[in-house]
């Protein structure tokens, strides 16, 4: 779907009379209509996903993923709609909804569980759209939690431009006692740029963006880890899914780990029963 919405844009300029081109754009319209909707019916869920410390394989926080559960279209990934919704501004809301559900989760647990922060994702389009400081600072009061227990997920590609903005805002947040993290950290080319310029409290380093185990690949992420260390950066590897993996992070000092070789996003209520087991947490 994502590749079709692109192709979609292009439609709307190039090809309207194409037939197989109007089906994509009637979907995409379709998607459009429908989401208030889907918000209201229930359709969107959150999934936890959790976070690990290799070295005592315990849970030390997760975070939360927003899933589609279509009435015709079964489960839809985000990857598919996030990006449609980035576009025509849905995000705003879903993100909202999103956060909101997180705080209420936390509420729930800060009286039966340890505390475990999660953390949440926090698009470009909100930073800009959106009073997100006021919106977690109102979270954090209503729902009666500490902000560190919320922590904010903001991708590397968001500071690609307007980044006075955008630090300003995290820093906003900071001062505020939320922990932001620097999603997809090195997908991009201006990451090292951005980290003279903020203080950034954790790194996320994705593994997928990287080529399997070849030498250089592993060198970079040597550095990044150092750097990191250097910088008093927190780092989490993230796409972890071999046992390979988990030893060579180890052995060059990378402690926390998010990816399939320990858990999938799961519903809350897996994620709650996971919590249950005290030897995970
Ligand atoms: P992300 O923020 O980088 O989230 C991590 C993605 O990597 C998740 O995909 C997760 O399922 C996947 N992942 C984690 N470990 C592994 C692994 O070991 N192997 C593989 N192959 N994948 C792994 P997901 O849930 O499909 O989300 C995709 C993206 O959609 C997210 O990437 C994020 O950018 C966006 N997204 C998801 N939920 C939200 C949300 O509530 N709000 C916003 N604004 N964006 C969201
Ligand atoms: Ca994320
Ligand atoms: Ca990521
Ligand atoms: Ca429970």
């Amino acid at each position: 779907l994502a590749a079709k919405s692109v192709k979609g844009i292009y439609m709307k300029y190039y090809a309207y009379y194409d037939n197989s081109m109007r089906n994509v754009l009637l979907e995409e319209q379709e998607l459009i209509n429908g989401i208030d909707k889907s918000l209201e019916n229930g359709e969107f869920e959150i999934y936890f996903q959790p976070k690990c410390n290799m070295n005592t394989n315990k849970i030390t926080g997760a975070e939360v993923l927003v899933r589609w559960n279509h009435p015709q279209k079964g489960m839809i990934s985000p990857k598919d709609f996030i990006p449609v919704f980035e576009k025509n501004g849905f995000i705003k809301k879903l993100d909202q909804f999103v956060w909101e559900e997180s705080a209420k989760w936390l509420h729930k647990h800060a009286k039966e569980h340890k505390i475990l922060p999660i953390s949440v994702n926090i698009s470009r389009i909100d930073i800009f759209g959106l009073d997100v400081q006021d919106i977690f600072q109102n979270l954090v009061k209503r729902y009666e939690l500490d902000p560190s227990w919320m922590q904010l997920e903001i991708t590397e590609s968001a500071y690609s431009s307007r980044s006075d903005e955008i630090i300003f805002v995290i820093n906003r947040l900071m001062n505020h006692g939320f922990t932001v993290l620097m999603d997809d950290f090195g997908s991009g080319y201006s990451s090292l740029n951005i980290l003279k310029d903020i203080n950034i409290d954790v790194l996320k380093m994705d593994m997928r963006f990287l080529d399997k185990q070849d030498r250089k690949s592993q060198d970079i992420i040597e550095s990044v880890i150092r750097m990191a260390k250097w910088l008093n950066l927190k780092i989490i590897a993230e796409g972890v899914e071999s046992k390979e993996q988990v030893d060579f992070l180890l052995k060059i000092g990378c402690l926390y780990a998010q990816g399939f070789y320990y858990y999938k996003p799961m519903p809350m209520d897996a994620f709650e029963k996971l919590l249950e087991n005290r030897d995970l947490v």
